[in-house]
Protein backbone atom coordinates (compact mmCIF):
# COMPACT_ATOMS: atom_id res chain seq x y z
CA UNK A 1 0.00 0.00 0.00
CA UNK A 2 2.81 2.77 1.10
CA UNK A 3 4.99 1.45 -1.85
CA UNK A 4 1.96 2.09 -4.38
CA UNK A 5 1.27 5.47 -2.32
CA UNK A 6 5.01 6.74 -3.26
CA UNK A 7 4.92 5.32 -6.71
CA UNK A 8 1.75 7.67 -7.23
CA UNK A 9 3.42 10.24 -5.85
CA UNK A 10 6.38 9.99 -7.82
CA UNK A 11 3.99 9.66 -11.13
CA UNK A 12 2.52 13.05 -10.18
CA UNK A 13 5.54 14.71 -9.05
CA UNK A 14 7.24 13.81 -12.37
CA UNK A 15 3.79 15.12 -14.69
CA UNK A 16 4.46 18.22 -12.64
CA UNK A 17 7.85 18.30 -13.63
CA UNK A 18 7.05 17.43 -17.16
CA UNK A 19 8.53 20.21 -19.54
CA UNK A 20 5.24 21.80 -20.75
CA UNK A 21 6.11 22.05 -24.53
CA UNK A 22 5.52 25.19 -26.51
CA UNK A 23 2.72 25.41 -28.79
CA UNK A 24 3.59 27.35 -31.48
CA UNK A 25 1.60 30.58 -31.19
CA UNK A 26 -0.58 31.08 -34.28
CA UNK A 27 -1.16 35.05 -35.57
CA UNK A 28 -4.22 36.38 -35.76
CA UNK A 29 -5.08 39.23 -38.07
CA UNK A 30 -7.16 42.01 -37.87
CA UNK A 31 -8.52 44.04 -40.53
CA UNK A 32 -10.53 46.49 -40.36
CA UNK A 33 -11.79 50.06 -42.20
CA UNK A 34 -9.39 51.96 -40.74
CA UNK A 35 -6.83 51.86 -37.20
CA UNK A 36 -6.34 54.29 -35.39
CA UNK A 37 -2.88 54.09 -33.08
CA UNK A 38 -4.01 55.72 -29.85
CA UNK A 39 -1.11 58.30 -30.63
CA UNK A 40 -3.71 60.72 -32.76
CA UNK A 41 -2.67 58.58 -36.34
CA UNK A 42 -5.50 57.42 -38.37
CA UNK A 43 -4.12 54.16 -40.71
CA UNK A 44 -6.49 53.60 -43.14
CA UNK A 45 -7.15 50.20 -44.62
CA UNK A 46 -4.71 48.30 -41.74
CA UNK A 47 -4.31 45.14 -40.42
CA UNK A 48 -2.71 44.58 -36.78
CA UNK A 49 -1.12 41.11 -36.73
CA UNK A 50 -0.90 39.72 -33.34
CA UNK A 51 0.60 36.61 -32.22
CA UNK A 52 -0.26 35.54 -28.08
CA UNK A 53 -0.60 38.36 -25.83
CA UNK A 54 0.88 40.82 -28.24
CA UNK A 55 0.59 43.20 -31.17
CA UNK A 56 3.51 42.50 -33.59
CA UNK A 57 3.12 44.23 -36.94
CA UNK A 58 0.58 46.81 -37.87
CA UNK A 59 0.22 46.16 -41.83
CA UNK A 60 -0.66 49.13 -43.73
CA UNK A 61 -0.69 47.36 -47.29
CA UNK A 62 -2.36 44.03 -45.22
CA UNK A 63 -1.25 40.63 -48.00
CA UNK A 64 -2.26 38.31 -45.31
CA UNK A 65 -5.36 36.99 -45.44
CA UNK A 66 -7.88 38.04 -42.12
CA UNK A 67 -8.75 36.10 -39.19
CA UNK A 68 -11.12 39.13 -38.61
CA UNK A 69 -12.30 40.90 -41.11
CA UNK A 70 -13.76 44.03 -39.84
CA UNK A 71 -15.80 45.55 -42.47
CA UNK A 72 -17.53 48.92 -41.65
CA UNK A 73 -15.12 48.95 -38.31
CA UNK A 74 -12.52 51.35 -36.40
CA UNK A 75 -10.13 49.26 -34.80
CA UNK A 76 -8.40 51.44 -31.70
CA UNK A 77 -6.66 50.61 -28.98
CA UNK A 78 -8.60 49.23 -25.50
CA UNK A 79 -9.72 51.98 -24.17
CA UNK A 80 -8.05 52.90 -19.94
CA UNK A 81 -10.54 54.38 -17.17
CA UNK A 82 -8.54 56.51 -15.11
CA UNK A 83 -11.08 56.58 -12.22
CA UNK A 84 -13.98 53.73 -11.73
CA UNK A 85 -15.38 52.24 -8.81
CA UNK A 86 -16.14 48.81 -10.11
CA UNK A 87 -17.14 47.94 -6.53
CA UNK A 88 -19.97 50.65 -6.32
CA UNK A 89 -23.70 48.91 -7.18
CA UNK A 90 -26.98 48.80 -6.68
CA UNK A 91 -28.37 46.36 -4.77
CA UNK A 92 -31.33 43.97 -4.89
CA UNK A 93 -33.76 46.74 -3.26
CA UNK A 94 -32.72 49.02 -6.01
CA UNK A 95 -30.56 51.02 -3.37
CA UNK A 96 -27.02 52.30 -4.09
CA UNK A 97 -25.33 49.65 -1.87
CA UNK A 98 -23.61 50.58 1.90
CA UNK A 99 -21.60 48.37 4.10
CA UNK A 100 -25.42 47.62 6.51
CA UNK A 101 -28.08 47.10 4.10
CA UNK A 102 -27.08 43.63 4.78
CA UNK A 103 -25.48 42.18 1.61
CA UNK A 104 -22.94 39.65 2.12
CA UNK A 105 -18.98 39.66 1.13
CA UNK A 106 -20.03 37.36 -1.57
CA UNK A 107 -22.73 39.34 -3.15
CA UNK A 108 -20.98 42.31 -2.87
CA UNK A 109 -18.39 40.59 -5.16
CA UNK A 110 -20.64 39.20 -7.66
CA UNK A 111 -22.25 42.58 -8.09
CA UNK A 112 -18.50 43.98 -8.37
CA UNK A 113 -17.46 41.41 -10.80
CA UNK A 114 -20.40 42.02 -12.68
CA UNK A 115 -19.85 45.78 -13.15
CA UNK A 116 -15.88 44.59 -14.32
CA UNK A 117 -17.62 42.86 -16.92
CA UNK A 118 -20.09 45.40 -18.11
CA UNK A 119 -16.74 47.39 -18.56
CA UNK A 120 -14.99 45.39 -20.13
CA UNK A 121 -17.24 44.74 -22.49
CA UNK A 122 -17.90 48.61 -23.11
CA UNK A 123 -14.62 48.32 -24.72
CA UNK A 124 -12.17 49.14 -21.46
CA UNK A 125 -9.61 47.22 -20.75
CA UNK A 126 -7.73 48.80 -18.37
CA UNK A 127 -9.31 51.20 -15.16
CA UNK A 128 -7.59 52.76 -12.22
CA UNK A 129 -9.64 52.19 -9.22
CA UNK A 130 -9.68 54.44 -6.34
CA UNK A 131 -10.31 53.45 -2.87
CA UNK A 132 -11.33 49.55 -2.56
CA UNK A 133 -9.32 47.29 -0.73
CA UNK A 134 -12.08 44.33 -2.22
CA UNK A 135 -9.50 45.54 -5.54
CA UNK A 136 -6.52 43.40 -4.61
CA UNK A 137 -8.81 40.05 -5.08
CA UNK A 138 -10.39 41.27 -8.34
CA UNK A 139 -7.23 42.70 -9.88
CA UNK A 140 -5.68 38.80 -9.21
CA UNK A 141 -8.66 36.93 -10.56
CA UNK A 142 -8.59 38.88 -13.83
CA UNK A 143 -5.08 39.31 -14.42
CA UNK A 144 -5.35 35.27 -13.81
CA UNK A 145 -8.23 35.26 -16.13
CA UNK A 146 -10.14 33.70 -14.02
CA UNK A 147 -13.17 36.25 -14.16
CA UNK A 148 -13.45 38.64 -17.47
CA UNK A 149 -12.64 42.25 -16.95
CA UNK A 150 -10.70 44.96 -17.44
CA UNK A 151 -6.50 45.23 -16.38
CA UNK A 152 -7.15 46.47 -12.73
CA UNK A 153 -4.79 49.04 -11.36
CA UNK A 154 -5.58 50.14 -7.47
CA UNK A 155 -5.08 52.36 -4.52
CA UNK A 156 -6.92 50.23 -2.30
CA UNK A 157 -7.98 52.02 0.32
CA UNK A 158 -7.83 56.12 0.05
CA UNK A 159 -6.39 58.26 2.33
CA UNK A 160 -8.21 60.78 3.81
CA UNK A 161 -7.50 61.03 7.24
CA UNK A 162 -6.72 64.88 7.50
CA UNK A 163 -6.31 64.21 11.49
CA UNK A 164 -3.08 62.25 11.24
CA UNK A 165 0.39 63.55 11.72
CA UNK A 166 2.51 64.25 8.45
CA UNK A 167 4.60 60.97 10.23
CA UNK A 168 1.43 58.90 10.41
CA UNK A 169 0.69 60.00 7.19
CA UNK A 170 3.85 58.52 5.47
CA UNK A 171 3.24 55.36 7.60
CA UNK A 172 -0.08 55.00 5.86
CA UNK A 173 1.67 55.47 2.56
CA UNK A 174 3.79 52.31 3.57
CA UNK A 175 1.46 50.37 4.52
CA UNK A 176 -0.62 50.87 1.76
CA UNK A 177 2.89 49.46 -0.59
CA UNK A 178 3.16 46.98 1.93
CA UNK A 179 -0.80 45.95 1.17
CA UNK A 180 0.02 45.87 -2.14
CA UNK A 181 -1.92 48.54 -3.84
CA UNK A 182 -0.16 49.90 -7.17
CA UNK A 183 -1.08 53.87 -6.85
CA UNK A 184 -1.80 56.35 -3.40
CA UNK A 185 -5.38 58.12 -3.47
CA UNK A 186 -5.33 61.20 -1.17
CA UNK A 187 -8.48 63.42 -0.70
CA UNK A 188 -7.28 66.69 -0.60
CA UNK A 189 -10.19 68.48 -0.70
CA UNK A 190 -14.36 67.88 0.49
CA UNK A 191 -16.80 66.31 -2.00
CA UNK A 192 -18.82 68.59 -4.49
CA UNK A 193 -21.52 67.69 -2.67
CA UNK A 194 -20.04 69.66 0.07
CA UNK A 195 -18.20 72.51 -1.02
CA UNK A 196 -15.17 71.33 -2.40
CA UNK A 197 -12.76 73.51 -0.21
CA UNK A 198 -9.57 71.76 1.01
CA UNK A 199 -8.95 69.46 3.63
CA UNK A 200 -5.62 68.12 4.19
CA UNK A 201 -2.78 70.56 4.98
CA UNK A 202 -0.18 71.49 2.75
CA UNK A 203 1.94 69.31 4.88
CA UNK A 204 -0.16 66.44 5.33
CA UNK A 205 -0.06 66.71 1.12
CA UNK A 206 3.77 67.06 1.02
CA UNK A 207 4.12 64.23 3.46
CA UNK A 208 2.08 61.81 1.51
CA UNK A 209 3.37 62.44 -1.94
CA UNK A 210 6.94 62.45 -1.61
CA UNK A 211 6.40 59.35 0.96
CA UNK A 212 4.89 57.96 -2.49
CA UNK A 213 7.25 58.68 -4.76
CA UNK A 214 10.32 57.60 -2.45
CA UNK A 215 8.05 54.43 -2.08
CA UNK A 216 7.63 54.23 -6.17
CA UNK A 217 4.10 54.93 -5.83
CA UNK A 218 2.18 57.25 -8.18
CA UNK A 219 -0.62 59.60 -6.42
CA UNK A 220 -3.50 60.72 -7.68
CA UNK A 221 -5.27 63.36 -5.25
CA UNK A 222 -9.15 63.93 -5.02
CA UNK A 223 -8.79 68.06 -5.33
CA UNK A 224 -12.07 70.42 -6.66
CA UNK A 225 -10.98 73.93 -5.14
CA UNK A 226 -8.07 75.90 -6.93
CA UNK A 227 -6.20 75.86 -3.10
CA UNK A 228 -6.31 72.06 -2.92
CA UNK A 229 -4.94 71.73 -6.60
CA UNK A 230 -2.37 74.04 -5.82
CA UNK A 231 -1.46 72.26 -2.40
CA UNK A 232 -1.35 68.98 -4.19
CA UNK A 233 0.67 70.17 -7.28
CA UNK A 234 3.35 71.94 -4.95
CA UNK A 235 3.25 69.10 -3.24
CA UNK A 236 4.51 66.94 -5.91
CA UNK A 237 1.23 64.75 -6.40
CA UNK A 238 1.09 62.99 -10.05
CA UNK A 239 -2.71 63.27 -11.15
CA UNK A 240 -5.36 65.64 -9.74
CA UNK A 241 -9.02 64.38 -10.09
CA UNK A 242 -12.17 66.65 -10.78
CA UNK A 243 -10.68 70.12 -10.22
CA UNK A 244 -14.47 71.26 -10.89
CA UNK A 245 -13.41 75.07 -9.20
CA UNK A 246 -9.81 75.00 -11.24
CA UNK A 247 -8.51 78.76 -12.09
CA UNK A 248 -6.50 79.58 -15.40
CA UNK A 249 -3.65 79.72 -12.63
CA UNK A 250 -3.91 76.12 -11.05
CA UNK A 251 -4.67 74.73 -14.95
CA UNK A 252 -1.35 76.29 -16.17
CA UNK A 253 0.45 75.39 -12.94
CA UNK A 254 -0.44 71.67 -13.93
CA UNK A 255 0.77 72.04 -17.11
CA UNK A 256 3.96 73.53 -15.93
CA UNK A 257 4.55 71.06 -13.46
CA UNK A 258 3.76 67.59 -15.54
CA UNK A 259 0.70 66.75 -13.60
CA UNK A 260 -2.08 64.96 -15.29
CA UNK A 261 -5.34 66.38 -15.15
CA UNK A 262 -8.47 63.85 -14.96
CA UNK A 263 -11.95 66.08 -14.84
CA UNK A 264 -15.57 64.90 -15.26
CA UNK A 265 -17.85 67.02 -17.02
CA UNK A 266 -20.87 64.98 -17.13
CA UNK A 267 -21.36 61.46 -16.92
CA UNK A 268 -20.27 61.16 -13.01
CA UNK A 269 -22.92 63.96 -12.33
CA UNK A 270 -26.00 62.70 -14.49
CA UNK A 271 -25.75 59.37 -13.61
CA UNK A 272 -26.44 60.51 -9.95
CA UNK A 273 -29.12 62.53 -10.77
CA UNK A 274 -30.57 60.03 -13.12
CA UNK A 275 -30.51 57.60 -10.00
CA UNK A 276 -31.01 60.00 -7.66
CA UNK A 277 -34.03 57.89 -5.83
CA UNK A 278 -31.31 55.30 -5.24
CA UNK A 279 -29.30 57.38 -3.86
CA UNK A 280 -30.86 60.20 -1.89
CA UNK A 281 -30.61 60.08 1.93
CA UNK A 282 -27.70 58.15 2.53
CA UNK A 283 -24.69 60.33 3.54
CA UNK A 284 -24.28 63.56 1.49
CA UNK A 285 -26.72 62.43 -0.91
CA UNK A 286 -29.38 64.52 0.23
CA UNK A 287 -31.32 67.68 -1.41
CA UNK A 288 -28.36 70.28 -0.82
CA UNK A 289 -25.90 67.35 -2.18
CA UNK A 290 -27.78 67.09 -5.44
CA UNK A 291 -28.37 70.34 -5.82
CA UNK A 292 -24.17 71.23 -5.88
CA UNK A 293 -24.28 68.33 -8.36
CA UNK A 294 -26.57 69.95 -10.39
CA UNK A 295 -24.47 73.33 -10.34
CA UNK A 296 -21.71 71.66 -10.92
CA UNK A 297 -22.05 70.45 -14.84
CA UNK A 298 -21.79 74.16 -16.23
CA UNK A 299 -19.05 74.77 -13.73
CA UNK A 300 -17.31 71.66 -14.90
CA UNK A 301 -17.78 72.33 -18.41
CA UNK A 302 -16.75 75.68 -18.58
CA UNK A 303 -13.82 74.99 -16.84
CA UNK A 304 -12.89 71.75 -19.01
CA UNK A 305 -12.88 74.31 -21.84
CA UNK A 306 -10.08 76.45 -20.62
CA UNK A 307 -8.02 73.11 -19.51
CA UNK A 308 -7.83 72.23 -23.16
CA UNK A 309 -7.46 75.46 -24.42
CA UNK A 310 -4.08 75.78 -21.58
CA UNK A 311 -1.32 74.51 -23.47
CA UNK A 312 0.58 71.67 -22.69
CA UNK A 313 -2.17 70.33 -20.21
CA UNK A 314 -2.14 66.53 -20.06
CA UNK A 315 -5.71 66.35 -19.90
CA UNK A 316 -6.76 62.39 -19.30
CA UNK A 317 -9.69 60.27 -19.58
CA UNK A 318 -11.22 58.92 -16.28
CA UNK A 319 -14.90 58.64 -15.76
CA UNK A 320 -15.36 58.66 -11.57
CA UNK A 321 -17.92 55.56 -12.99
CA UNK A 322 -19.87 54.71 -9.69
CA UNK A 323 -23.06 52.55 -8.91
CA UNK A 324 -25.06 52.95 -12.27
CA UNK A 325 -22.66 54.24 -14.83
CA UNK A 326 -20.45 51.00 -15.03
CA UNK A 327 -20.69 49.75 -19.43
CA UNK A 328 -21.48 53.44 -19.86
CA UNK A 329 -17.55 55.14 -19.34
CA UNK A 330 -17.73 56.06 -22.98
CA UNK A 331 -20.57 58.47 -22.25
CA UNK A 332 -17.97 60.75 -20.79
CA UNK A 333 -16.04 60.90 -23.50
CA UNK A 334 -19.25 61.92 -26.33
CA UNK A 335 -19.64 64.59 -23.58
CA UNK A 336 -16.72 65.98 -23.54
CA UNK A 337 -16.73 66.08 -27.49
CA UNK A 338 -20.57 67.50 -27.98
CA UNK A 339 -20.78 69.56 -24.59
CA UNK A 340 -17.21 70.33 -24.23
CA UNK A 341 -15.65 70.71 -27.50
CA UNK A 342 -12.90 68.61 -27.44
CA UNK A 343 -11.60 67.28 -30.90
CA UNK A 344 -12.70 63.25 -30.87
CA UNK A 345 -9.24 62.01 -32.28
CA UNK A 346 -8.31 64.06 -28.97
CA UNK A 347 -10.96 62.33 -26.53
CA UNK A 348 -9.51 59.22 -28.07
CA UNK A 349 -6.10 59.67 -26.95
CA UNK A 350 -7.03 60.93 -24.13
CA UNK A 351 -8.62 57.38 -23.31
CA UNK A 352 -5.63 55.60 -24.87
CA UNK A 353 -2.24 56.51 -25.07
CA UNK A 354 -1.78 59.54 -22.96
CA UNK A 355 -3.87 57.26 -20.35
CA UNK A 356 -1.40 54.55 -20.26
CA UNK A 357 1.24 57.04 -20.06
CA UNK A 358 -0.11 58.78 -16.78
CA UNK A 359 -0.18 55.45 -15.40
CA UNK A 360 3.60 55.15 -16.41
CA UNK A 361 2.62 52.03 -18.52
CA UNK A 362 2.63 53.39 -21.93
CA UNK A 363 5.76 50.91 -22.78
CA UNK A 364 2.53 48.16 -22.02
CA UNK A 365 -0.61 49.15 -23.59
CA UNK A 366 -2.64 51.97 -24.76
CA UNK A 367 -1.26 51.90 -28.05
CA UNK A 368 -1.19 49.91 -31.45
CA UNK A 369 1.96 49.26 -32.03
CA UNK A 370 4.45 46.48 -32.20
CA UNK A 371 5.99 44.44 -28.56
CA UNK A 372 2.56 45.91 -26.87
CA UNK A 373 0.02 43.90 -25.15
CA UNK A 374 -3.22 42.88 -27.30
CA UNK A 375 -5.39 45.28 -26.53
CA UNK A 376 -7.92 45.93 -29.32
CA UNK A 377 -11.64 47.45 -29.55
CA UNK A 378 -13.23 47.30 -32.92
CA UNK A 379 -16.51 50.00 -33.16
CA UNK A 380 -18.98 50.21 -35.92
CA UNK A 381 -18.27 53.31 -37.99
CA UNK A 382 -15.85 55.73 -37.38
CA UNK A 383 -15.33 57.80 -34.01
CA UNK A 384 -13.24 60.51 -35.43
CA UNK A 385 -16.07 61.70 -36.92
CA UNK A 386 -18.99 60.82 -34.90
CA UNK A 387 -17.51 59.76 -31.14
CA UNK A 388 -21.17 57.85 -30.63
CA UNK A 389 -19.23 55.42 -32.55
CA UNK A 390 -17.78 54.71 -28.95
CA UNK A 391 -21.41 53.21 -27.98
CA UNK A 392 -21.14 50.37 -30.60
CA UNK A 393 -18.20 48.76 -29.27
CA UNK A 394 -18.71 44.60 -31.24
CA UNK A 395 -15.56 43.29 -30.58
CA UNK A 396 -13.02 43.29 -27.80
CA UNK A 397 -9.62 41.64 -27.29
CA UNK A 398 -7.65 42.14 -24.09
CA UNK A 399 -4.02 40.65 -24.08
CA UNK A 400 -4.54 38.73 -27.30
CA UNK A 401 -8.18 37.10 -26.05
CA UNK A 402 -11.29 37.47 -28.06
CA UNK A 403 -13.74 38.60 -24.93
CA UNK A 404 -16.75 39.76 -27.63
CA UNK A 405 -17.36 39.40 -31.01
CA UNK A 406 -21.01 40.75 -31.83
CA UNK A 407 -20.91 41.26 -35.31
CA UNK A 408 -23.80 41.28 -37.12
ZN1 LIG B 1 -14.12 58.68 -7.30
Amino acid sequence: MRSLLLLAVAAASSLAQAPTMPTQAKSIVIHADRVLDGRGNVIPGASVVVVGDKIVTVDKRPSAASTYDLKGYTLLPGLIDAHSHLTWYFNRQGRYHTGNDGDTPAQSMLSTAANAYATLMAGFTTIQSPGSPEDKDLREWIAVGQIPGPRVITSLTALSQSRLTPDSLRALVRKRKADGADVIKIFASASIRDGGAQTMTDEQLKAICSEAKAQGLRTMVHAHSAASIKASVLAGCNQIEHGVFADDETLKLMADRGVYFDPQICLVFQNYLDNRAKYDGIGNYNAEGFAAMEKAIPIATEMFTRALKTPKLKVIFGTDAVAGAHGRNAEELVCRVQAGGQSPIDAITSATSLGAEALHMADQFGSIAPGLQADLIAVQGDPTKDITALRRVMFVMKGGKVYRNERP
